[in-house]
């Protein structure tokens, strides 16, 4: 075997008699995510999970690259096996890490031995390897404060493991470990944020979108499904609702004054999410919602929203400004789809002077000239569900 991913788990290890189930969810999904990279083995032993290539066709650059985006993993690296035997680690070390050992100015040697049958302990293994690893490159010079390349040597229950530097992981806590939530997805650049970011503290996401045709186009539409696609290497596999809101938006536009056209389609929204949610067993909203942004993200306004429904809402970028966000953005890889210039459905019928504090008793009031229940229950009844698969699939 040439090579094996280590990940090492991130607060899972926290959680006490609850680990097990952390360790097991956490499994589950590597083992779903890099299914399409070949046949690997994938099990737990203190506090690491050791990803083993099974055959000679396995991905190991694919693999390594869609465990980047596994939430409950702290840090990840590459590593090579050897014998437990020192000759054996330092060969394997300078096989392994000729390039960087080459290009280093400086380095030291750090060893864990969870094998504590092996013969030498951490300190004599490093004093040895680093020993012999200088006489090998007699350019570097031994820092152990602030080496630039650091040389891990792990002496384990089956095998030894070497590997350079780790790099951190997507951090958070196991999909499904934290129940199922309806993402509100626009085709906006806060959405996409917000789902990731609850998606990060271990919920599986539903993914809600409300499209208008003929004043959104399927030009919208394909861009929101690329946008959830974009998603699913971080949220795993998810299910989108496409929800047909035309007719509650031109409802709205008949029947209430204009400058509350907002506020009652946000209601509209909030109603039919929960109504995803029950049918789905999610219990809690996210939406992209950022205090102060727009009119309709004042504290009234939300309040007024959070009045259509019974299940907590939640908005994980509430507090973020416009940059924070975007930076997020690019980060997890939907910036670029999120500019793309299509209309959303909350464009359409945009009131000139929308009401930033808006009283809750007056628009319960202004609503009751629609038919509530009927309009949500037929747009309900419209759901169209794609399944959403990450865009490499
Ligand atoms: P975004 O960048 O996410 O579009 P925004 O600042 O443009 O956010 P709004 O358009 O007011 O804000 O929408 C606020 C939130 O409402 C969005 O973040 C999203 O969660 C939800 N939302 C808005 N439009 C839709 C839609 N067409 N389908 C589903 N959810 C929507
Ligand atoms: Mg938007």
């Amino acid at each position: 075997m040439n090579e094996i991913i280590l990940l090492k788990l991130g607060e899972v290890v926290l959680k006490g008699l609850n680990r097990r189930s952390f360790e097991d969810k956490l499994m589950a999904n590597i083992r779903r995510r890099i299914q399409r990279f070949g046949t690997f083995r994938v099990y737990s032993k203190q506090s690491t999970i050791y990803v083993e290539p099974q055959e000679e066709r396995c991905d190991i650059e694919g693999a390594y690259t869609a465990c980047g985006q596994v939430f409950g993993v702290i840090a990840i690296t590459r590593a090579r096996p050897c014998a437990k035997d020192k000759d054996a680690i330092l060969n394997c070390a300078k096989a392994y890490l000729d390039a960087p050992l080459r290009a280093a100015e400086s380095f030291k040697v750090e060893t864990k031995r969870a094998d504590k049958l092996f013969p030498m302990t951490s300190m004599e293994i490093s004093q040895y390897v680093g020993g012999l690893l200088h006489d090998a490159y007699p350019h570097l010079t031994v820092d152990v404060h602030h080496p630039e390349l650091c040389v891990h040597v792990e002496v384990r229950e089956k095998a030894a493991y070497v590997h350079g530097p780790s790099r951190p992981g997507a951090g958070g806590l196991p999909i499904g470990m934290g129940g199922t939530a309806v993402s509100l997805l626009s085709g906006g650049i806060d959405s996409p944020v917000s789902s990731y970011m609850i998606a990060k503290r271990g919920v599986r996401l539903e993914l809600v979108h409300f499209f208008s045709p003929p004043y959104t186009s399927p030009q919208a539409k394909d861009k929101v499904i690329r946008l959830a696609r974009e998603l699913a290497p971080w949220c795993g596999r998810m299910t989108l609702h496409i929800v047909p809101f035309t007719e509650i938006q031109e409802e709205i536009r008949r029947s209430c004054p204009e400058d509350h056209f907002t506020l009652i389609m946000r209601r509209f929204m909030m109603r039919l999410a929960e109504g995803v949610a029950k049918r789905t067993g999610a219990k809690s909203l996210v939406t992209g919602e950022c205090l102060g942004q727009v009119a309709s993200q004042t504290m009234d306004a939300l309040t007024v929203s959070d009045d259509a429904c019974t299940l907590p809402v939640l908005r994980p970028v509430i507090g973020m400004d416009k940059e924070e966000i975007v930076r997020y953005s690019r980060k997890i890889g939907t910036f670029e789809t999120s500019i793309l210039p299509y209309e959303d459905c909350c464009t359409v019928f945009t009131p000139r002077h929308p009401r930033t504090h808006p009283v809750l008793e007056e628009v319960r009031q202004l609503e009751a000239a629609l038919d509530v229940d009927g309009l949500t229950e037929k747009a309900l009844a419209g759901v169209e569900r794609i399944k959403i698969t990450p865009i490499t699939e």
